[in-house]
C-alpha cells in the first residue's frame, strides 16, 4: 500500500527532526525538474535550487542528485555545489568528498560499440532487423521480422557475440521481439546509493525519484528509510507517493525550514 507523503507529514517530519545523519537523495528529471519536449530544456525550477542551496549546509544533511544524465550534464542542470552527484544510472558518482567510477564503465562503452559495428553489417541480410546502440546495451528488435528467420538471427547474433567479444563478460537475452546484449556485471542506482550509503553512514535516508530506473534505488534503501515515488508510475513500487513533480518542489520547501 502505497501512502500520500504529505498526509503523514508530521509523523514523517519527527523522524526526519531526529535523525543526525541524513541522506537526501533526488532523481532529476521528472522529479527535481519537470520532464521536457528535448532534455536540455529540463530546467531546475529556481525554488528547489534555493532549497538545495540551503540543505547542503546543514552539517547533518547529506544531498545527493542521482540521475541517468551524465555526470557533467547533472552538474550543469543542477548548478548547486556541495553535492553528491551521480550519473549515468550510478555509474559515476561525484562530490562532497565522494568520487565513484564504475571500473568498467569506459571498456563496456567501447564493447557495445565494437559490437554494434560487428552485428550491423552481419544482420543486414536479414528483413526487418535493427540494432539499436544503447551506449552500455544493445538492444537487437525483430518485430517486422518473418517468424521462420528467427533461429538463424540467433545463431547469426550468437556468433558474433563470441567472435567479438571473446571471454568478455556480456549475456545475450531474450525479450519481446528483441534480444538484448548486456555486460553480466551490472551497475544501477540501486548499487550506486548502496555505494553511498557505505560510505556516509546515514543514520536515515530518503529517496525521491519517479521511473522504472528509481525501482532499484528504493530496493536499495532500508525498511526503515523513506522512499518517495513521484506521480502515478505503476512500475515503481514505494511506501510513499507525492501526487506530481511539483509536489517535489513543495517538500524541498519543507525539508529546507526542518
Ligand atoms: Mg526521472
Amino acid at each position: 500500500m502505497t501512502r500520500y507523503l504529505f498526509s503523514e507529514w508530521d509523523e514523517i517530519k519527527k523522524r526526519l527532526q531526529k535523525a543526525d545523519r541524513l541522506l537526501l537523495l533526488l532523481d532529476y528529471d521528472g522529479t527535481l525538474a519537470p520532464i521536457a519536449s528535448i532534455p536540455q530544456a529540463a530546467r531546475l525550477p529556481l525554488e528547489n535550487r534555493r532549497a538545495l542551496r540551503q540543505l547542503v549546509k546543514r552539517p547533518q544533511c547529506r544531498v545527493g542528485v542521482v540521475s541517468g544524465r551524465s555526470l557533467s550534464e547533472t552538474r550543469d542542470m543542477v548548478g548547486v555545489r556541495g553535492l553528491i552527484l551521480s550519473g549515468n544510472h550510478g555509474l559515476e558518482i561525484q562530490g562532497a568528498g565522494l568520487r565513484f567510477s564504475f571500473p568498467g564503465g569506459t571498456v563496456q562503452k567501447q564493447l557495445m560499440n565494437r559490437l554494434a559495428n560487428a552485428l550491423i553489417p552481419a544482420l543486414k541480410k536479414l528483413p526487418g532487423v535493427w540494432v539499436e546502440d544503447k551506449k552500455f546495451t544493445l538492444s537487437i528488435h525483430y518485430r517486422l521480422m518473418p517468424e521462420k528467420l528467427t533461429g538463424q538471427l540467433r545463431k547469426l547474433c550468437g556468433k558474433t557475440v563470441r567472435q567479438t567479444t571473446r571471454d568478455a563478460d556480456v549475456c545475450l537475452c531474450k525479450g519481446k521481439k528483441v534480444l538484448e546484449i548486456r555486460p553480466t556485471n551490472r551497475w544501477n542506482k540501486g548499487l550506486a546509493i548502496s555505494w553511498i550509503k557505505a560510505q556516509i553512514k546515514p543514520t536515515l535516508t530518503l529517496y525521491v525519484g519517479d521511473d522504472v530506473t528509481d525501482r532499484d534505488a528504493f530496493q536499495a534503501l532500508a525498511p526503515d528509510d523513506i522512499a518517495i515515488r513521484v506521480g502515478p508510475s505503476h512500475a515503481t513500487a514505494a511506501p510513499y507517493f507525492l501526487k506530481n513533480q511539483a509536489e517535489t518542489n513543495d517538500l524541498l520547501g519543507r525539508l529546507a525550514t526542518l
